[in-house]
C-alpha cells in the first residue's frame, strides 16, 4: 500500500478494534469525480453503536483521570501525525468528497490547528474562587469533563468538522462515539486510525458507520451519552434536539446557513470580488458559511458584476486530484438537481444568467460556476441554502434596506460586508443577526475564534476559548464553617 490508501479503513473502530457490521453488510463509497467505487464501509446499526457507547463509557473514568499533560501530549502527537501525513489524508479527502487537492490540504491543516489550539486551551480550562456573601464560607467553581460525547458530522468538511469536536472533547478527558457522513466516511475513520497510531487508550475514540437513524437513535437514547455535537442540516439538527429531551443531554448544533455578502459603494472593489470568489466558490459552494446572497449597492453594482462574471467564467472545473483545478464535482446528482431548481426558479422570476447556469460538459455531478443577476427577495435562494456554485447578485440602495433583507431568513450563521466606513462596521455588528461577521474578508474560520450561529443556524461554539465550554460541566462547592 502507500499513498492515501494508508489511511483508508473499511471497518468500524470500537473499543480499539477494527470490526465489521454484525450482519457483514457493507455500503459502497464512490468518488464523485469519477463514479468509481473507492471501497466499502460497514452498514452498522443499533447493536454496534451500543457496543461503542459501552466502550466509551468504560474508558471514561480512567481517561478523565489522566494527567492533563498526558492528554495535551497526545494531542501534540495527533497534530504531528496529521501534518506528517497531510498529503495522503488530503488525497483521501479529495477522492471521497471531490474538493480540489489544495483545499483538502488546507482542510487537514486547519484541523491540525484546531487540535493544537485545544491542546493549549485545555491548560487554561480554569475554575473560579468566588467571594462568599458571608464570612466563614468559601465558594469554589470547578469544571469537569461531561462524559461520553456523541458526534455526528456532514460530508462537506469530513475531516475538519470532526477535528473541531474531537480536539476539545479529548483535551478535557471526554470519550467519544462518532458517526461520519456515509458519503465521506474515510476522512472520519482516518481520525480513529490516527488516534490508534498516537496511542489513545482503547475505547476513548470509537467510530461507527452505517444507518444514520439507527446510529443516531442509539446515541440519542442512551443516558450514558451526556452530550451530542452535530454539524449538518437544520432539519436533522431539530430532530436531534427533540430526541435529546428524553435524557436531557447537552447539545451543540452547527446547522445550515444562508450568508448575505454585502458590498457597499465605498468598498475596495477588487478585494470584494476576491472575497466573493473565495466565499462563494470554495468547495463548489458547498460550505455552511458560503456567500448565499450577494447584495451589491447600486453605485458599485455593475463594476462588481463585470469582475465577478469574468473571474467566475475563468474558474477551472475538473477532478480535484488534477493540478490547477479550482472547482471539483458536486457531491451527488441530487445536489446538482437542487442547483438547477434554483436557476430555473430565478429565471422564471426575471433573473438573468450572466455566467454558467447548466451542468458542466464534463458530465456526472460537475456544474458550471454560475452568476445570476437581477436577483430578488421572492426567489428561492433568498430564503434557502443553495449549497452549490451559484452566485445570485441582488442590487440594493440603502444600508437600512440591506440589513433588513440580510436578516430576512431563519438562518444566522455567517455574513460578510465590504466597506471602508468604520462607523458602518459597528452598525452592521449591531444590526446583522448572525453569529459571525466577516468585514472585508470572505474567509473567517480560525481556531482562535468561536465559530457558530444564532437563530436556526444552531447553538454552541466551536473554537475559541468558548469551544471548551460544551465539553465541561460546571460544579460549585460551598465550604462552610471555616
Ligand atoms: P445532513 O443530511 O443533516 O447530514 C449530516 C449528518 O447527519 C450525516 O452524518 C448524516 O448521516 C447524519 N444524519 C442524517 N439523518 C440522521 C438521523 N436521523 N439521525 C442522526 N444522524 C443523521 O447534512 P449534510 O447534507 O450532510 O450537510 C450539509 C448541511 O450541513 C448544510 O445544511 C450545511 O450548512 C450544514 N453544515 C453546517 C456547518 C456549521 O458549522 N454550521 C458546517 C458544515 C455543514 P448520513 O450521511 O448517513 O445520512
Amino acid at each position: 500500500m502507500g499513498g492515501y490508501k494508508t489511511w483508508l479503513r473499511e471497518g468500524n473502530y470500537i473499543a480499539g478494534a477494527w470490526v465489521n457490521a454484525d450482519s457483514g453488510e457493507t455500503i459502497d463509497v464512490t468518488n464523485p469525480a469519477t463514479g468509481d467505487v473507492i471501497g466499502t464501509i460497514p452498514k452498522s446499526g443499533t447493536a454496534e453503536t451500543a457496543r461503542a457507547i459501552d466502550a466509551a463509557s468504560a474508558a471514561f473514568p480512567d481517561f478523565a483521570a489522566t494527567d492533563l499533560m498526558s492528554r495535551v501530549s497526545l494531542l501534540w502527537k495527533l497534530h504531528d501525525a496529521l501534518m506528517d501525513n497531510q498529503a495522503d489524508l488530503a488525497k483521501l479527502l479529495t477522492v471521497e468528497m471531490g474538493k480540489p487537492l489544495p483545499e483538502a490540504m488546507g482542510e487537514i491543516a486547519i484541523g491540525a490547528q484546531y487540535v493544537r489550539w485545544f491542546a493549549e486551551e485545555a491548560r487554561r480550562a480554569k475554575g473560579e474562587i468566588v467571594p462568599p456573601g458571608v464570612n466563614g464560607r468559601r465558594i469554589l467553581v470547578t469544571r469537569h469533563p461531561v462524559g461520553v460525547v456523541g458526534m455526528i458530522t456532514p460530508w462537506n468538511f469530513p475531516s475538519s468538522m470532526l477535528a473541531r469536536k474531537l480536539a476539545p472533547a479529548l483535551s478535557v478527558g471526554c470519550t467519544v462515539v462518532a458517526k461520519p457522513a456515509t458519503q465521506t466516511p474515510y476522512s472520519g475513520l482516518a481520525w480513529a486510525a490516527l488516534a490508534e497510531e498516537v496511542g489513545y487508550p482503547k475505547g476513548v475514540v470509537n467510530i461507527v458507520t452505517g444507518s444514520a437513524s439507527q446510529i443516531g437513535g442509539e446515541i440519542m437514547a442512551r443516558p450514558e451519552v451526556r452530550k451530542v455535537t452535530f454539524t449538518g442540516s437544520t432539519e436533522i439538527g431539530k430532530l436531534l434536539i427533540r430526541q435529546s429531551a428524553d435524557t436531557v443531554k447537552k447539545v451543540s448544533m452547527e446547522l445550515g446557513g444562508n450568508a448575505p455578502f454585502i458590498v457597499f459603494d465605498d468598498a475596495d472593489l477588487d478585494a470584494a470580488v476576491e472575497g466573493a470568489m473565495v466565499s462563494k466558490f470554495r468547495n463548489a459552494g458547498q460550505t455552511c458559511v458560503c456567500a448565499n446572497r450577494l447584495y451589491v449597492q447600486a453605485g458599485i453594482h455593475d463594476a462588481f458584476v463585470a469582475k465577478l462574471a469574468e473571474k467566475t467564467a475563468a474558474l477551472k472545473v475538473g477532478d480535484g486530484t488534477q493540478g490547477g483545478v479550482e472547482q471539483g464535482p458536486m457531491v451527488d446528482m441530487q445536489a446538482v438537481e437542487k442547483v438547477e431548481e434554483f436557476v430555473s426558479d430565478a429565471r422564471a422570476k426575471g433573473g438573468e444568467v450572466a455566467v454558467g447556469g447548466s451542468r458542466h460538459a464534463l458530465g456526472g455531478s460537475f456544474f458550471e460556476p454560475t452568476v445570476i443577476t437581477g436577483a430578488t427577495q421572492d426567489m428561492m435562494f433568498a430564503t434557502d441554502e443553495i449549497f452549490g456554485p451559484l452566485a445570485p447578485v441582488f442590487k440594493f440602495e440603502t444600508e437600512a434596506e440591506v440589513i433588513a433583507m440580510a436578516n430576512a431568513t431563519e438562518f444566522g450563521l455567517a455574513c460578510y460586508a465590504y466597506t471602508s466606513d468604520i462607523a458602518r462596521v459597528f452598525r452592521l455588528n449591531e444590526g446583522l443577526e448572525y453569529g459571525m461577521i466577516g468585514i472585508n474578508s470572505g474567509l473567517i474560520t480560525t481556531p482562535e475564534a468561536p465559530f457558530g450561529g444564532v437563530k436556526e443556524s444552531g447553538m454552541g461554539k466551536e473554537g475559541g476559548s468558548q469551544g471548551l465550554d460544551d465539553y465541561l460541566d460546571t460544579k460549585y462547592v460551598c465550604i462552610d464553617g471555616l
